[in-house]
């Protein structure tokens, strides 16, 4: 192991994630190599040794009694190696995402410029696929470098290995390989990839005619990134140490995918209790498999929040140490003094209200270390 690589300390979990809750590891080991990464977890899995991979602790929901577990901590540094002529980037998992993406912006790159602004290092991102804006990390990537714990090896594994789907793959939830190095396929001539949120697109001045046309509206890509960020700073989801709505995990809740019956059913609660007009109103997207695209639909996880009473600010009552972002209803957040268990309180009076009023089981997108929302 290149000892230089990797660094020890102590820090808690609230140090180390967004959320800025949780626990103590017993050991922080921060790595700033795919060898020293790969080292390290070789070594504490063969002294079975329970660790946690970290990178910017974005998605990340820790218990406040967490304590026996060793932290190894992809920490940024350097720079991606990115080939301008053929659009190839290869990036430490360890760097910082948005980093990344603004290099590639810099470069005339296109294809995460949607993706901009997103906290996190570069390894987290195929691990759930992260989204945003109509586009997602699935889409440009070309190889992922995995350290695979049970055979203590590290290779390069093409994409459709990993199942990615919304806000998943085979590597969220079962820790059994370590992203160490990813590489990226974008575009080269200077151009977005294809607008596909309306709201994006708007702001970007496409009209309607122009996106009828057939479909494929692209912009510079500097232009993209720039009202990408301008749309999620307004959103609490560009990270603000001096602003508590980004003290969260970002969006708390995935969009439930739900049989077409069942969003049938919304429908009519939100119709007979809301009104019609609301109820014309629900968002609800065709989703799931080609070949079940007739009958599974996803809705929005903030309408129904919202619908369900929850409004933004929300906080349990007597209890304001946690609380719906002011900007956005599906963040979840420390105002500054919670703890774990403030926020676990907050995501579950959120998920019962919504399931108590339209019978939909809203799931949370981050990991959950030490700490369930599943009542007790
Ligand atoms: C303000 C805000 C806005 C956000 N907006 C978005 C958004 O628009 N779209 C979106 O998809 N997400 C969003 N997120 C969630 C989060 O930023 C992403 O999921 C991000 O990719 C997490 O990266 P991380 O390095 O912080 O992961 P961490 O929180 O450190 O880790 C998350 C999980 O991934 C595992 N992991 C981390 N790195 C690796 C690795 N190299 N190899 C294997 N496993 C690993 C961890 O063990 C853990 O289980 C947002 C979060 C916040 C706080």
């Amino acid at each position: 192991m290149e000892r230089g690589d990797v660094e020890v300390s102590s820090r808690s979990f609230a140090e180390l994630t967004t959320l800025q809750v949780g626990g103590s590891p017993a050991l922080v080991l921060s790595c700033r190599s795919a060898e020293s990464v790969a080292d390290v977890v070789r070594t504490l899995d063969a002294e079975g040794v329970p660790l946690l991979i970290v990178g910017g602790g974005s998605n990340l929901v820790v218990g406040d009694d967490v304590s026996d577990l060793v932290a190894v901590v992809l920490e940024d540094g350097g720079e991606p190696e990115i080939e301008e002529k053929t659009g190839l980037v290869r990036a430490f998992a360890g760097l910082v995402w948005d980093g990344v993406v603004a290099a590639t912006v810099d470069a005339g790159l296109g294809g995460l410029e949607c993706l901009s602004g997103i906290p996190g290092s570069v390894g987290a991102t195929p691990v759930q696929n992260v989204g945003a804006y109509g586009a997602e990390v699935s889409q440009t990537l070309h190889r992922v470098q995995l350290f695979d714990r049970a055979s203590g090896e590290t290779s390069w594994v093409m994409p459709e290995s990993l199942d990615l789907a919304y806000r998943y793959s085979n590597l969220k939830f079962t820790s059994r390989a370590v992203v160490t190095a990813v590489e990226f396929q974008l575009t080269t001539d200077g151009q977005s990839a294809p607008l596909r949120f309306g709201e994006l697109a708007r702001r970007l001045g496409v009209t309607a005619g122009e996106a009828g046309q057939d479909g494929d509206v692209r912009r510079p890509v500097a232009e993209v990134r720039d009202m990408v960020l301008e749309l999620r700073r307004g959103k609490g989801m560009v990270l603000d140490p001096h602003d508590h709505d980004t003290w969260s995990a970002g969006s708390f809740f995935t969009n439930p995918v739900v049989d077409r019956a069942v969003a049938d059913d919304v429908q009519r609660i939100v119709a007979s209790t809301r009104g019609e007009q609301d109820a014309a109103a629900m968002p609800r997207f065709p989703a799931g498999p080609a070949d079940a695209v007739d009958s599974l639909e996803k809705l929005s996880a903030a309408w129904l929040i919202e619908r369900a009473g929850f409004s933004r600010g929300w906080h349990v009552p007597g209890n304001d140490r946690a609380g719906l972002s002011s900007k956005h209803t599906l963040a979840l957040t420390n105002r500054g003094s919670a703890t774990s268990a403030d926020i676990v309180a907050l995501a579950r009076a959120v998920r019962d209200g919504v399931r108590e009023a339209f019978g939909v089981a809203l799931v949370p997108e981050p990991v959950w270390i030490g700490v369930t929302l599943d009542d007790e």
